[in-house]
């Protein structure tokens, strides 16, 4: 006989007993026990109400419980659940038509993946088999997902722990972060000529014909949003077209609206040869992500087999959610509604900083957005530093602590406090977001010296 959880407490142990948390000691977890949301709010079983300010982890871009989503899933379902992906269907089909639709004309095919790991997995795949080149440049100050090669492009240091068992051939360089820039520069695009110059350079030291691709995110998310400088894309493209190089977007975080554009490269009026995509594809509503390639990729596997399978590519459900949901940003002007609301966001946060000497930076472009909290404003000192330990991280887990007791959910990562709300919020919500901050970096005011 089952007996069924049916109160919270069954629920929660059920949760921690069998399952397992990512990226955090098992024991000490207290996680919110979520029952139900709705646009920009999660309901605990408590019904405690929790803004959510990251769109859980940006992905939920359209805001929670779209009904005009579950309805297409719920047809799509009714009509074919699955069939493999060497059969065709009309919403795999519908898919890869609007994305060609609102990517580059050269981007015109897309391989379908279960998320934004497996994209780049794919990506780095094709460019290696394309070029016939092995190696792989990429930013230190990146993230790019959590399986082996995706993990070892990334630089982030939740890979420390599988360091010896890296992918090979991949090479790291600074990013072009003006705010704390490794180079001396005066301007945002002094440190963009530098850093670009650098990577030439390493790419040189590293031979050019061995380098298959450089992987660049199309807009930093868990690093700190750091922004790129006007002129870095420009001179990254030249360095691949110099050297024979493949340029990839990782727009899996940037991409679907997150920075008023439908990806975060379209700032930067770059061509790029590899898109990968997942998140905001789907807003989370279903897993899916895609690798878009340019025409001259695609073609180059006309007369000979594409290198790449997945049982679960192209999954009809995943698909439709995904036409649903590019048929949402449409229909209620997300991307409209991401630059209104970015720039109301900005003047927000602009008297934020008048009252809270803790914030060193506000870094955002359309709703993608970084508090950078400091000690110290002359010498930016951080409130936690980059890989903070437990201990380092005392203050920020306090700002973080009273985040969460006074109704907020937002991604908080050492001295960063991600503001990356649902792209649907209005002003109502985000002055209601912006005051629970505003309290609980007091805590942080504290710390100034
Ligand atoms: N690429 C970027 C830029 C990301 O931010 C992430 C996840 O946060 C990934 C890839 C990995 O995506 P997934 O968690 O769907 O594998």
């Amino acid at each position: 006989e089952t007996t069924f959880a049916t109160d919270k407490d069954q629920i929660l142990h059920d949760n921690l007993d069998h399952t397992l948390f990512s990226w955090s000691k098992q024991t000490g977890l207290n996680p919110i026990n979520a029952e139900r949301a709705e646009g920009v709010y999660v309901y605990d079983r408590d019904g405690k109400r929790y803004i959510d300010f990251s769109a859980q982890l940006m992905n939920v871009n359209i805001g929670h419980g779209d009904q005009r989503v579950t309805e297409a899933v719920a047809a799509q379902m009714r009509e074919l659940s699955y069939v493999y992906p060497g059969m065709i269907t009309k919403a795999r089909g519908d898919l890869g038509r609007r994305l060609a639709e609102i990517t580059a004309p050269n981007l015109t095919k897309a391989f379908f993946t279960l998320g934004g790991a497996e994209a780049i997995e794919n990506a780095i795949k094709l460019a290696r088999v394309y070029t016939g080149r092995h190696k792989i440049v990429s930013l230190y100050q990146s993230f790019h997902g959590a399986s082996y090669g995706a993990m070892s492009v990334g630089g982030d240091p939740r890979k420390f722990a599988v360091d010896s068992q890296a992918m090979p051939s991949t090479i790291h360089v600074e990013n072009p972060f003006f705010y704390r820039c490794p180079w001396h520069s005066e301007t945002p695009e002094q440190c963009a000529q530098r850093a670009a110059d650098a990577m030439e350079r390493i790419i040189g030291y590293e031979n050019p014909g061995s380098v298959a691709a450089i992987v660049l995110e199309g807009e930093s998310g868990t690093s700190g949003c750091i922004k790129y400088p006007p002129g870095y894309w420009t001179r990254i493209r030249e360095i691949c077209d110099k050297h024979g190089i493949l340029l990839i977007a990782d727009e899996v975080m940037s991409g679907f609206g997150r920075t008023g554009k439908w990806f975060g490269s379209d700032h930067h009026n770059v061509k790029v040869d590899i898109m990968c995509m997942a998140k905001g594809i789907t807003a989370g509503y279903l897993p899916l992500g895609a690798v878009m390639v340019d025409e001259k990729i695609a073609k180059s596997f006309d007369d000979k087999p594409l290198p790449l399978g997945l049982t679960y590519s192209a999954h009809p459900v995943s698909c439709a959610a995904a036409v649903a949901v590019l048929d949402i940003y449409e229909t209620d002007n997300l991307l409209e509604n991401t630059v209104e609301m970015g720039k109301y966001m900005d003047e927000q946060v602009a008297q934020l900083m008048h009252l809270h000497p803790s914030i060193g930076d506000w870094r955002n472009t359309g709703l993608f957005g970084c508090l950078e909290l400091v000690k110290n404003r002359e010498t930016k000192e951080p409130m936690a530093p980059w890989n903070a330990t437990p201990a380092q991280m005392d203050i920020m887990n306090q700002v973080a602590a009273k985040i969460r007791e006074l109704g907020m959910y937002t991604f908080v990562r050492w001295n960063y406090i991600f503001i990356c709300p649902p792209l649907s919020i209005n002003k109502e919500e985000i002055d209601e977001g912006l005051a629970i901050i505003s309290e609980a970096i007091s805590i942080a005011d504290k710390y100034v010296y």
